[in-house]
């Protein structure tokens, strides 16, 4: 029976620790950081780059003077649209949606690098190796097996760490069982009993709404995002829904 497998992230629960970041770059074989590009003039090539996190935390505040003065932390990753730019434009079929999960995967592969995958996607969910990564000391020697070591000139982002050898027993994502105060609830968003399928179906939920929406065809109701967030405050809510990416 197909899924429509998702996340949701309650931002209530979220303290911004950082466990999801640190257990997103162990599974997915995420080097701490890339070394710049010899002799390319400009930025951003010459500096050393940052990891390429397939998630990411984004700090928000809602402006207010004290007492009223609020912070949260919201991660970020592809969001698993239902209808999903960046495959309608990749030429060749590296990346595309999973009939029986209904995720979006990534074939590392089959990517030419053209990049026109990380134009397409409106939530900037999609990363570039634009060198080999470097594996400081040994730690080179502890890559997961679970997901392939990408090397230059592919484009990589989140595949909520389903893979094929878990089609038969589905594991949360690294993130997922790695958050301490249990923030992120992953499941299939169309079953009414689980408890993904609940609180994605709840009044507290709401989706992430692209900065640039233009025509409203990359607006989240047509996107239709997978990963899905709830919090009762209603600034927040406010903010992801009026282009807070
Ligand atoms: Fe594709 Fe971006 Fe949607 Fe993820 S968030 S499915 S990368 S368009």
């Amino acid at each position: 029976m197909p899924k429509r497998l998702g996340l949701v992230i309650d931002l209530d629960r979220c303290t911004g620790c950082g466990a999801c970041q640190a257990a997103c770059r162990l599974e997915n074989n995420i080097p701490p950081e890339r070394p710049a590009l010899p002799g390319v003039v400009g930025a951003p090539f010459e500096r050393p780059v940052r990891a390429s996190d397939w998630l990411v935390l984004r700090s928000v505040r809602n402006a207010k003077p004290f007492p009223d003065a609020d912070r949260a932390f919201v991660p970020v990753m592809c969001q698993h649209c239902d209808k999903p730019p960046c495959v309608a434009v990749c030429p060749v079929g590296a990346t595309g949606k999973s009939s029986e999960t209904g995720v979006v995967y990534q074939v590392y592969a089959r990517c030419i690098g053209c990049r026109a995958c990380l134009a397409a996607c409106p939530y900037g969910a999609k990363v570039f190796n634009w060198s080999e990564p470097v594996w400081p000391g040994r730690t080179g020697l502890a890559l997961t097996p679970f997901a392939s070591a990408r090397g230059k000139g592919v484009a990589e982002k989140c595949d909520l760490c389903v893979r094929l050898e878990h089609r038969e027993h589905l594991f949360e994502p690294a993130c997922a069982r790695a958050c301490p105060s249990r923030a992120m609830v992953f499941g299939d968003l169309d079953d009414p009993e689980s408890r993904a399928g609940k609180l994605a179906a709840g009044p507290l939920a709401f989706r992430l709404e692209p900065a640039v929406r233009g025509d409203g065809s990359r607006s989240a109701a047509n996107l239709g995002p997978r990963v899905v967030y709830v919090s009762r405050r209603a600034w927040l809510k406010d903010w992801a829904e009026n282009g807070g990416m």
